[in-house]
């Protein structure tokens, strides 16, 4: 029978929890030992702040370690939870797929801006889904496909599109693989984009856990960006949109690459760090 000092209440589980992952490494671990115990006691943060003294039962206790020890090995905590909110929607996210980015709604907010509406739009590797989604959620009238090398991806992109309850066009293959013959008034994408060299020195919830074939971009990371640009004209209408996310200063080589290959109307959009992050033309 435990005694006093070894019940494990929210309070010290929460206290214990964090003191674990500062040793970790982990940079908010008070907050994400407080979100991964909500998930666990199936609480909001006021309902653990409300139940401060109550001792957790074997169950919790053991689902709570799991979660905490996942964390400690510095695993995201978005596939712990299985979550991640995009443009004020909840996907489901696992290891099969990159963790949708808030920089990445730059993308989106550009895309619907130029976008009319309505036509057909292409979201080339589609991994959550968060873009494919959230494009189709806010342009209804619109006809949005998608396509990912990973049936995985595809498999999730899928369910949350079910759950959020919006109509996408799903293809497995490569880039433009599956679309011979086929135009599109728009077509995003945030490709991989990592430099190969620079991938050992990303953060370990990144390097050990994100999936490889959703960031490696090749020797300078602009691999993808040499294979979408050239082949988007046959794959675009007169009049239709490319747009891209870019890494870190990337941004002038892709503009380049559009305006060699016939691109107009050129842009640049900011991220909210002020970082140059999304780049596109149109196709006159
Ligand atoms: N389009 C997806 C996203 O923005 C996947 C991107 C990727 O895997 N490179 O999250």
């Amino acid at each position: 029978m435990a005694n006093q000092q070894e019940t494990w209440t929210v309070l010290r589980i929460l206290a214990r929890s964090k003191e674990f992952l500062v040793q970790k490494g982990v940079e908010n671990a008070r907050l994400e030992s407080e979100w991964m115990l909500c998930a666990v006691l199936g609480l909001d943060r006021m309902g653990l702040y409300v139940n401060f003294d109550k001792p957790l039962t074997d169950v919790e206790l053991a689902g709570y370690r799991d979660m905490v020890t996942r964390r400690g090995r510095r695993e995201p905590l978005q596939y712990i939870l299985g979550s991640q909110e995009f443009m004020g929607m909840e996907f489901e996210v696992s290891p099969a797929v990159l963790i949708p980015r808030h920089d990445t709604e730059v993308l989106v907010a550009e895309a619907v801006a130029r976008a009319g509406g309505e036509g057909s739009l292409l979201d080339i590797g589609v991994g959550s889904g968060c873009v494919t989604v959230a494009l189709a959620s806010a342009l209804p009238k619109a006809t949005v496909s998608g396509v990912d090398s990973s049936p995985q991806a595809l498999a999730l992109a899928q369910k949350n599109a079910d759950k959020l309850g919006v109509a996408i066009a799903l293809y497995e293959g490569s880039l433009f693989g599956p679309f011979t013959g086929r135009r599109f008034d728009l077509i995003v994408s945030n490709p991989p984009y990592i430099p190969t060299a620079d991938l050992e020195t990303l953060q370990p919830e990144v390097r050990d856990y994100e999936p490889l074939q959703a960031l490696d971009g090749g020797a300078d990371g602009l691999d993808f960006y040499r294979l979408i640009v050239p082949a988007a004209p046959g794959h675009l209408s007169h009049g239709g949109w490319l747009l891209f996310e870019v890494g870190i200063g990337q941004a002038e080589a892709v503009r380049e690459m559009l305006g060699r290959t016939g691109f107009s109307e050129l842009f640049v959009a900011k991220d909210p760090n002020g970082i140059d992050r999304v780049v596109g033309g149109r196709l006159l």
